[in-house]
Parts: C-alpha cells; sequence; structure tokens
C-alpha cells in the first residue's frame, strides 16, 4: 500500500496524488455517479481506477418499455418492438421523436454490463487520437456516451429525428447519448460523465456560469470544476448548434489515452 506524500513547504496543490501517480480517495466528481447503476473502485494499488455500469439510464425516457408497440422501416428494414404488459415505471410519452420515428428496441431490452479502467492521474498524450463507434464514455446516469457518428462515417444528421429528449436512443447495444442529456443538463456545469481517456466531460458552462473560451479542438481546457477548485483538465459540450437546435457531445478527439469500454 502506498503511503500518502505530503509535500513540505511547497504550494503543491495535488495533495491527493502519491509520487507513483496513486490516488488515496477518489476524486469527488465520481461522487456524481448513479450508485444504483454504476460502481467506481480505486484499483492497482490506486494507480487506476474501474468504472462499471449496467448501462440503463437513471432518468425517463420513450425508449424505456412501454404499451405502446412501434414498427419503423429503418435503413436496417423494418423492426417492431413489441408492447410491454405495463409501461415501465420511467416511461414517459416521446416529445423530441415520435413512435414512428424512434430507434427499435427498448432500454431494458438490454442485459449486459460496461467497464472502462482509466488511469488515476490521467494526464494528455503527445498526441490526440480520433473517438471510435460504441461508447467513448460513461455517462453519470449509468448509459454510454457516444461521439457525432451513427455508423462509419454516417453522420447523425438521418437519425436525429429518433432521438429522446436526452439526444439519445437505443442502439444494437444500448441507449446512448449523442447530445447534451437534458435530463440534467441544459445550458449549464453539470457533470455529463468520464470519457474513455479518464478526463471529465461537463456541461457547456463553467463553473462561475460562463462560457470557456479557451478550448483545444476537443472542447477541453485545464481549470476549476464544481468538483475540483484547484484545476484539472477538462472537457465541456460543444457550445455550437447543430442542426439549428442541438448541443454534441463530443464531436473531437481524445487528447488522453483512451481505454476500450468493454
Ligand atoms: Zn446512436
Ligand atoms: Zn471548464
Amino acid at each position: 500500500m502506498a503511503i500518502l506524500w505530503v509535500a513540505c513547504g511547497s504550494n503543491d496543490d495535488s495533495e491527493n496524488i502519491n509520487p507513483d501517480n496513486s490516488i488515496s480517495e477518489l476524486p469527488a466528481a465520481f461522487a456524481a455517479f448513479d450508485t444504483d447503476n454504476v460502481s467506481v473502485t480505486l484499483v492497482n494499488n490506486g494507480t487506476e481506477i474501474l468504472i462499471e455500469s449496467n448501462g440503463l439510464p437513471n432518468h425517463t425516457s420513450p425508449y424505456w418499455s412501454s404499451t405502446t408497440e412501434r414498427t419503423i422501416n429503418g435503413p436496417m428494414g423494418e423492426h417492431t418492438t413489441p408492447a410491454a404488459a405495463q409501461d415501465h415505471e420511467l416511461f414517459v410519452q416521446p416529445t423530441a421523436t415520435s413512435f414512428d420515428q424512434m430507434a427499435p428496441g427498448n432500454i431494458d431490452d438490454f442485459n449486459g454490463s460496461y467497464s472502462l479502467t482509466v488511469s488515476a492521474v490521467p494526464t494528455k498524450a503527445t498526441t490526440s487520437s480520433a473517438t471510435g463507434l460504441g461508447a467513448i464514455g460513461i455517462a453519470v446516469s449509468g448509459a454510454m456516451i457516444y461521439n457525432d457518428e451513427e455508423g462509419p462515417n454516417v453522420p447523425l444528421d438521418g437519425v436525429v429525428g429518433s432521438l429522446d429528449y436526452n439526444g439519445a436512443h437505443t442502439g444494437p447495444q444500448s441507449y446512448h447519448y449523442h447530445l447534451e442529456p437534458k435530463a440534467w443538463s441544459e445550458d449549464d456545469d453539470e457533470l455529463i460523465g468520464i470519457m474513455a481517456d479518464g478526463f471529465f466531460l461537463y456541461g457547456r458552462r463553467d463553473y462561475d456560469g460562463s462560457y470557456p473560451t479557451d478550448l483545444d479542438a476537443s472542447g477541453g481546457h485545464f481549470g476549476p470544476t464544481p468538483h475540483n477548485p484547484d484545476g484539472e483538465y477538462h472537457y465541456h459540450i460543444q457550445n455550437e448548434l447543430y442542426l439549428n437546435q442541438y448541443y454534441i457531445l463530443f464531436p473531437g478527439d481524445y487528447q488522453g489515452s483512451a481505454s476500450a469500454i468493454r
């Protein structure tokens, strides 16, 4: 077990960080994750953090099972999502989308898990790297964060009608967000989740209510967050209108070294 290193006579702002890049307690931001859906553990002697999720969101959506049967004729053919005997307790009627535009499948069809291991003290990589299809981050709700593509070189534009009020829909695997998730963040500084490179993603605003003006190509910068007044590198939702009404969560590259979300 590592011994906590205390800086003597220095103005060091990293008193929780040991010289071997391990930490003794989880960063405060992890308190924002839903404990029913997500578990967060310090592993490998405090040098890494393991985030495990059941992939389910902790909020309402029209994608929870309901008594409405819906059939869509999409690019992958006709899909019918059968009616359930009763509405799931988190089911709400579609507002941003409609039953005949929604993607196939219900949130509660997904019966699996995701896990991500990141460095306890993530640092920026020498070069940025592109995100891939599938999960690129884990949201505080428990569901997954995707980028701005729906398939290989398929932009979101064609499927935007299937997104619910959280900018999310079901996919081949699980319910996932492409856009600002209004269930808990709309033009604010809420924590959205953790990206696969270990950096946190926040809402469009900084902790002081301002829009950051010094963001890099990935929407990231170093500065204080609502969870860390000392400052750390973090991302923001891109504050740029998409199709005149949406905000894309994370269209850029990872600035750190990403691990796979399995
Ligand atoms: Zn999608
Ligand atoms: Zn910021």
